[in-house]
């Protein structure tokens, strides 16, 4: 690569509240050292407490953000994030299939920690079919696999293996399936590639702050894969970072709900 900062795109929602969505992809680009462009998939009104109204543009409005974007500036990586229906996953998988940026880090957002749907259901079966053969990486946490793969959740380290292998079934060149949802002491993560798999384990902090954690994690990947020498290194550097967000995320105050990392 000859510049330096990488400019990197995620293509997502906006959370209001500042907390998870574009806005803290933003800040983990910044973080990060890398340049940010966004495109909007959804507006929500929304703060620490939940998701209050959500307006979803046309897709044709969505893939007109893409094109203008790809048609000017030069993009290493793309973060994919709350896709909201299943008209807007398919503009998305068009224009990658169009512009086919080295890295897609694909977050397959569902549903908010408020539990409100950021994913139509009619839209789960396209994202698989259509958006995970091109991704780079895909970070499900666990109930998204499940729901992915019509089963129930894993619930231990050698099911989530073999569901995130079932996933990369799928077209995905990597899956990252994020043990966050395990009754565990920890919260360890497995990617599963062509080579293989690898745990990358890690404490589970105890905070109460933890809105926008898989944005911000997928985010920090797609910031970090052009300025690391692979997938792997990426991630583990994208993790440090994500639990360093969340142990420092005490020195915010901002809501009453379920607060936000500090970038
Ligand atoms: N709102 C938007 C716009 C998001 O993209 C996401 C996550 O991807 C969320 C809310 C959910 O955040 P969390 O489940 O971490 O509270």
């Amino acid at each position: 690569m000859s510049r330096s900062i990488p400019n990197v795109l995620t293509i997502a929602g906006s959370d209001s509240g500042g907390g998870a969505g574009i806005q803290a992809d933003l800040k983990t680009f910044s973080a990060l050292g890398a340049y940010g462009a966004s495109v909007v998939t959804a507006l929500t009104a929304q703060n620490t407490c939940g998701v209050t109204a959500v307006h979803t543009p046309d897709a044709s409005f969505v893939a007109a953000q893409i094109d203008a974007v790809f048609g000017d500036i030069g993009i290493d990586a793309v973060k994919i994030g709350m896709l909201s229906n299943a008209r807007i996953v398919r503009v998305v998988a068009a224009a990658l299939r169009r512009y086919e940026p080295r890295c897609v880090v694909l977050d397959t957002v569902m549903i908010s920690k408020s539990h409100r749907a950021l994913l139509e259901p009619d839209a789960v079966a396209v994202l698989r079919d259509e958006l995970l053969p091109l991704a780079t990486v895909v970070t499900p946490n666990l109930p998204e696999a499940a729901a992915l793969l019509g089963v129930v959740p894993a619930a231990d380290e050698p099911e989530m293996l073999r569901q995130g292998e079932a996933l990369r079934a799928f077209g995905a060149h990597a899956v990252l399936m994020k043990g966050g949802h395990l009754a565990a002491p920890d919260s360890p993560d497995w990617l599963i590639d062509a080579s293989g798999s690898h745990r990358f384990g890690g404490p589970r902090i105890a905070v109460s702050n933890t809105h926008g954690t898989g944005c911000t994690l997928s985010s920090a990947i797609a910031a970090l894969v052009p300025q690391r020498a692979d997938l792997r290194s990426a991630i583990a550097d994208a993790k440090a970072y994500l639990l360093d967000a969340l142990r420092e995320s005490g020195r915010l105050s901002v809501g009453s709900g379920i607060g936000p990392l500090h970038h």
